[in-house]
């Protein structure tokens, strides 16, 4: 479950961001996780519990926040949504499509208690 790895690293850029900024309690922690990204928001949230205890976000709320994914399609000169990374255009049918969102995975800000 790669979501451990990626939360001990979002516990430890809040940290930092909690001593350079000078806070030493975080109530919320809001994160960005792109449909394509791979992640996901359940098992993030089950793994932030666990590896939040005992640092500045012991307690803290995880707010995800669901960013879907998006393409551009060469053949209908327009963003189309889509599912899946290698999904057809939902106008057309073509496979001339680049993600131009939903491989987010950021800290978007964090609330201070
Ligand atoms: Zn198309």
């Amino acid at each position: 479950m790669h979501e451990m790895s990626l939360t001990e690293s979002l516990i430890e850029i809040v940290a930092e961001t909690a001593r350079r900024e000078g806070f030493d309690r975080v109530a919320v922690v809001r994160l960005e996780i792109g449909a394509l990204s791979h992640v996901s928001p359940e098992a993030m949230e089950f793994c932030f519990s666990a590896v939040a205890g005992g640092t500045v976000a012991d307690g803290a709320e995880l707010d995800i926040l669901r960013i879907p994914a998006k393409a551009w399609c060469l053949d209908c000169a327009r963003e189309v949504p889509i599912a899946e990374r290698y999904d057809p255009c939902p106008h057309c049918g073509g496979h001339q499509l680049q993600p131009t969102s939903g491989e987010e995975l950021k800290l978007k800000e964090l609330e201070v208690a």
